[in-house]
């Protein structure tokens, strides 16, 4: 049976990073190249990081129902393809996919049994600078990813585990241990007590606490001597 993984993160959490690492270290796992009607940056290519298409061309794809999810993000379309989950199904492989909130929220209720991830930075200065080191956007573009990165941590509340991404090789470790773990207990096999220990470690209810300071600095600051 092909487990779904959903991974959601505030745009520079470093998502492409982590997903980029595990699906090379990780066998049996296909990853969900979305279509959308963004323009595309730096070095990616067409039918690797995504499928870029036209306005027109969605929006005939949405017609046809060919999208398991699609939404709306910073004005330009993100969809998953129904055929990925097709050929995975076909093919006995796992699905992994890289979509917002809204995308996770669709797939969870068409699947429930999709395992949800969502990536948090250690605090928003680090957001902030992996954003500016990534060199991709514009100030106003990443004025924007801030401010929404802010809405978009309140939804954490809705995935089944927490990873904090601080640094990248431990980063790594986790969710290639979340993957695994969740493998194992669905098909049974053994596991592996070191790896189930961490993973056990960023699931929602074991996290409350280590979140906080980082969803407070996501805050405005209260002015000196303000109420
Ligand atoms: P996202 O896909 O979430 O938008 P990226 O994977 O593009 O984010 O990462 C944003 C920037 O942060 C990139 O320049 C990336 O190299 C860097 N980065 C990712 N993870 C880490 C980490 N753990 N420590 C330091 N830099 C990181
Ligand atoms: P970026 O432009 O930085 O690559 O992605 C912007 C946002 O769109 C990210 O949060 C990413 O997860 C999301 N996204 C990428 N593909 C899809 C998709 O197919 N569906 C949805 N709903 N969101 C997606």
């Amino acid at each position: 049976m092909t487990t779904v993984y959903i991974i959601s993160a505030p745009s520079g959490s470093g998502k492409s990073t982590l997903v980029n690492e595990v699906r090379q270290i990780v066998p049996g796992l296909d990853f969900s190249v979305s279509y959308t009607t963004r323009e595309h940056r730096g070095s990616e290519q067409n039918g690797r990081e995504y499928y870029f298409v036209s306005r027109p061309e969605f929006e005939a794809m949405i017609a046809e129902d060919e999208f398991l999810e699609y939404a709306s993000v910073f004005g330009n379309y993100y969809g998953t393809a129904r055929r990925f989950l097709r050929e995975a199904e076909q093919n006995g492989r796992d699905l992994l996919l890289d979509i917002d909130v809204q995308g996770a929220a669709q797939i969870k209720s068409k699947l429930p049994g999709a395992v949800s991830i969502f990536i948090l930075p250690p605090d928003r200065k680090t957001l902030e600078k992996r954003l500016r080191g990534r060199s991709s956007d514009s100030d106003r573009v990443i004025e924007t990813r801030l401010a929404t990165a802010t809405r978009e941590i309140e939804n954490y509340e809705k995935y089944d585990y927490i990873l904090v991404n601080d640094r990248l090789e431990e980063s790594v470790e986790t969710l290639k241990a979340i993957l695994l773990v969740e493998r194992q207990q669905r098909t049974g096999s053994s596991e592996d007590a070191a790896m189930s220990a961490r993973v056990e470690s960023c699931r929602l209810r074991n996290v409350r606490q280590q979140l906080q300071p980082i969803l407070a600095s996501f805050q405005p600051a209260t002015a000196p001597g303000g109420r």
